[in-house]
């Protein structure tokens, strides 16, 4: 019989199982094909979760599961946009008549302006997918939900394609980006390896500044 131990470790190797096969399926180990969800978001994120990835929290698994779950059930559409040598994939969560894509997002709390990475995101599946307009759905756990329409934006998609670039570069030269300070930061479970060492620094330059009278240039 398991005891109370293992069966909390096989009900979280079971979790975690589902969490691998429900996330994005990207070729981590090709640094010429860059999905839509990476050049969108934090670029130091996306390089941490290909080269020096961290578990991700139970709070975050969950949120993950639920967003992967609702899209898989949905359809989970793939197609990917080449330009030169490199493959921008992405994934839409449907198209309606042929026409529209829709993306859904799930969240805590529904936004009252789209936020940009979504925006980002959304753009290059309509680049990937061919199509002119689109739509980002957010929806709560109450069920409630908020749209906001798009139309193919060429700005928008260059610089989905300059982030893109930039992360293919880093990858294969193994350079860390920089840190992009956001709101992602707070729940980002890379946020120690960004921050906890600046703060020893900042707190080392004032120690000096205090100890001799001076700045540290004198
Ligand atoms: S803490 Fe912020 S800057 Fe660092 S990887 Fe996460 S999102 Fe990016």
């Amino acid at each position: 019989m398991l005891g109370a131990r293992n069966l909390r470790d096989t009900i979280e190797k079971s979790f975690d199982k589902i969490h691998d096969d429900l996330g994005l399926k990207i070729d981590k180990s090709n640094s010429d094909r860059i999905h839509a969800a990476e050049a969108s978001t934090c670029t130091r994120l996306a390089y941490y979760d290909r080269r020096d990835p961290l578990k991700p929290t139970g709070e975050q698994k969950n949120l993950a599961m639920l967003s992967n779950g609702f899209r898989h059930a949905l359809g989970n559409l793939h197609s990917e946009y080449k330009v030169d040598a490199l493959s921008i994939e992405a994934n839409a969560d449907i198209i309606i008549a042929e026409e529209f894509v829709v993306r859904f997002e799930v969240v805590s709390e529904l936004p009252e302006v789209p936020k940009p990475r979504h925006m980002l995101y959304l753009n290059a599946c309509l680049f990937a997918f061919k199509k002119d307009e689109g739509f980002l759905i957010y929806v709560n756990g109450d069920g409630k939900s908020v749209e906001f329409s798009l139309s193919k934006n060429n700005r928008m998609f260059e610089e989905i394609v300059r982030r893109a670039r930039v992360l293919s570069t880093l990858l294969k030269e193994g350079k860390t980006p920089i840190v992009e300070p956001s709101e992602l930061c707070q729940r980002c479970r890379y946020y120690e390896r960004c921050y906890a060492v600046r703060e020893k620094e900042e707190k080392g330059g004032d120690l000096i500044a205090e100890l001799f009278g001076k700045s540290k240039k004198n």
